[in-house]
Order: C-alpha cells, then sequence, then structure tokens
C-alpha cells in the first residue's frame, strides 16, 4: 500500500508520523511516476478517498468560488459527470490548458464529497479549430449541449462517448458543418433511445412508400398519407399533429440514419431540402427534450414527497 499525500497537503509530522509507522508516503506527482493503480493507493488524510483515471470529454464549465471551476465532463465509463478543478482559473495555473471547452483528456481523479476533484489532467486532443473559427466554436457548443440535455449524470454509454469524441473530430474539418450537425442528431437520437422511424408508418406500420408523407415529432417518425391527412384533418384533437414531408427530405434523412459520416459527408444538399431535414429534426428533439424534462422533473417531484413521508 502507498500512501500518498497531495502536493498542497504535505504536513510534516504527518508524514514522519506515517513513515515511522512503515507507510511509503510519497507526493503526487512522484504517485503519477510509480503508475500505481488505484487499488494500491490510499489518501494520506484516512477519508477513504480513492484515485481513479478517465477520459473526459469537457462539456461545459463553470465558475466556482474564488478560483476553481465546476466542469460537466463525458466519459466512457460513467458518462456525464461533474468535477471539480481547483485552482483553473490562476494564470499560474497548470491544469487550465488540459481543461478547456470541448477538450479530450486524461484526467486522474480523487473522490471527494461534494464533487470529484481532478488532481491532474493532459490534454489527448485539443481540438483547436474549435476554440479559433467562430462557426465551429458555435456547432462545438451545440454538440456538447445535445449530449448534456439528453444524457443523465452517471449513465454510462460508451456508444456515446465515441460518437462525440468523433463528432468534435469531424468538427474540427468538415466543410459542410450544418450536414454534420444533422448526422449527429440522429446518431445522437438512436443513441439515448429517441431513433426516429423514417422506414414503416409510425401509426399503423405500414411500409413508408416513395411518395410525399407526413411527419409526427409526437409519433416519432414518419406517417404514410392515410394516417398523415387523417392527423392534420384534425386539428385541436388530443391525437400527434402531423406535417407534411417531402420524398427528397425523407431520403435524405433515411441516407443520414443509415451511412456513416465518410459517406454523408459527399451529400450535397440545396438550401431549401437542408432546411426542411433541419426543421424536421429540430422540431423533434424539442419535443423530446421538453418530454423528457418534464417527466425527470415529475419523477423527481415524487421521489421528495415519498421521502418526504418516510417512504
Ligand atoms: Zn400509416
Amino acid at each position: 500500500m502507498i500512501t500518498f499525500v497531495a502536493d498542497q497537503c504535505v504536513f510534516g509530522k504527518t508524514v514522519q508520523l506515517l513513515r515511522s509507522e512503515g507507510h511509503t508516503v510519497v507526493t503526487l506527482k512522484e504517485l503519477e511516476k510509480q503508475g500505481a493503480t488505484d487499488d494500491e493507493v490510499q489518501c494520506v488524510n484516512g477519508h477513504r478517498e480513492r484515485l481513479y483515471r478517465t477520459e473526459a470529454i469537457v462539456l461545459k464549465r463553470r465558475d466556482q468560488g474564488e478560483a476553481d471551476r465546476v466542469l460537466t465532463v463525458f466519459t466512457p465509463g460513467v458518462g456525464k459527470q461533474q468535477l471539480l478543478a481547483k485552482g483553473v482559473r490562476k494564470v499560474t495555473s497548470r491544469k487550465a490548458g488540459h481543461v478547456e471547452l470541448f477538450t479530450h483528456s486524461q484526467f486522474l481523479v480523487a473522490k471527494g464529497s461534494t464533487w470529484d476533484i481532478v488532481t491532474q489532467a493532459e490534454t489527448i486532443h485539443a481540438f483547436r479549430p474549435l476554440r479559433e473559427d467562430l462557426q465551429r466554436i458555435s456547432y462545438g457548443y451545440y454538440v456538447a449541449e445535445l449530449v448534456d440535455r439528453f444524457t443523465q449524470e452517471g449513465d454510462e454509454n460508451r456508444s456515446l462517448f465515441d460518437l462525440l469524441l468523433a463528432t468534435l473530430g469531424w468538427l474540427s474539418k468538415a466543410q459542410d458543418l450544418p450536414l454534420l450537425a444533422r448526422f449527429f442528431e440522429l446518431r445522437l437520437l438512436a443513441l439515448v433511445g429517441y431513433r426516429p422511424q423514417f422506414f414503416q408508418c409510425a401509426h399503423c406500420r405500414a411500409d413508408i412508400e416513395p411518395v410525399n408523407n407526413f411527419w409526427s415529432p409526437a409519433a416519432g417518425g414518419v406517417l404514410c398519407p392515410r394516417c398523415g391527412e387523417g392527423l392534420i384533418e384534425r386539428p385541436g384533437n388530443d391525437r400527434p399533429s402531423a406535417e407534411p414531408l417531402s420524398l427528397n427530405a425523407l431520403k435524405v434523412l433515411r441516407f443520414l440514419q443509415t451511412h456513416d459520416w465518410k459517406t454523408c459527408s459527399r451529400l450535397r444538399l440545396t438550401p431549401a431540402l437542408h432546411a426542411e431535414v433541419e426543421g424536421v429534426l429540430q422540431r423533434y428533439i424539442l419535443y423530446q427534450l421538453e418530454r423528457s424534462l418534464k417527466s425527470v422533473g415529475f419523477l423527481r417531484t415524487v421521489r421528495r414527497l415519498l421521502a418526504s413521508s418516510g417512504q
């Protein structure tokens, strides 16, 4: 067992005492050099703190206290997570550059009470164009926000991590950023359980014919003309509403949903066609987010009520 003391909490007497008890006492820096595994490490202050290593992509961050930041990161192991990065707003901070937005880094993290704490950070991919090109920056924000909004803390989703990582790389050099955003939206929706249905009518399950059909965010997919017209003709009822969907837009949506980005990046859409595809996905995403937020709020309210009534 190696006992580590973080650099900022080296207390001479404590170290002496530990050494006299036969502990091997090292600083965090030395610990890193030795490459000790988590199980071999114990923190000196006895709070049963443990160190773990994780890759992380920074989705967003907010200031905390005088010089710290709370990072919302996405990790391969536990999905979304909040971590405290101490002192990173000081100009002298060595960690600051490794905890920038959209950065893919390797973190060494210590378990904490409110937040786990980033003790060391090293950049794996900086995605520099996402910091220097305003249009790419804005798409970086959009992609990060979608991941943040569609996930809950602690829900592991390795495929989503891989998608996010790949997308940040594509965003750094892609020509058609809006097209990439549409591709990303469809992949993300599938990975978080909201894959829209483009091949069968979302209402009667009939195969969709190559004609002008309908689109219904509430039904979660394309509607055949029979079902779609039926919904459109009855406004104000409590059944899902529908909107017309052109055959070309349907073809693009299907193509984006079933091909990889390398293949999709060769698509060339007219502005009008792109606008239709974008509108379809935007309304679907808004519909799902509002619904999922409502359900989350409701679940929390119920949980709070049950807790306060002692059940
Ligand atoms: Zn139908």
